[in-house]
C-alpha cells in the first residue's frame, strides 16, 4: 500500500559527470547486455542537458527493488 515511499527514479540517484546535473533518463539495455551482462551493475543514462549518454556504475542496492 504505502510502495510509493522512497521511489525515486535511479537515474535523478545519479548526475553527470561533465555538467553535474541529475541524468533525465536511463538509457534501456539492449538484448545483448541483458543477455551477457544481467547482474551489471552499469546502467547507461542519458542527459539531456549534454546531450550526451554515459555508462555509471550503480549502487547494487538500489537496483533491488523491482527489476
Ligand atoms: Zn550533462
Amino acid at each position: 500500500m504505502l510502495d510509493t515511499e522512497n521511489k525515486i527514479p535511479l537515474e535523478s540517484q545519479y548526475k553527470c559527470p561533465k555538467c553535474n546535473s541529475p541524468f533525465h533518463f536511463q538509457v534501456k539495455r539492449s538484448w545483448f547486455r541483458k543477455k551477457f551482462f544481467p547482474n551489471s551493475p552499469i546502467r547507461r543514462f542519458f542527459c539531456a542537458r549534454c546531450l550526451r549518454r554515459y555508462y555509471i556504475k550503480v549502487d547494487p542496492d538500489k537496483l533491488k527493488k523491482g527489476s
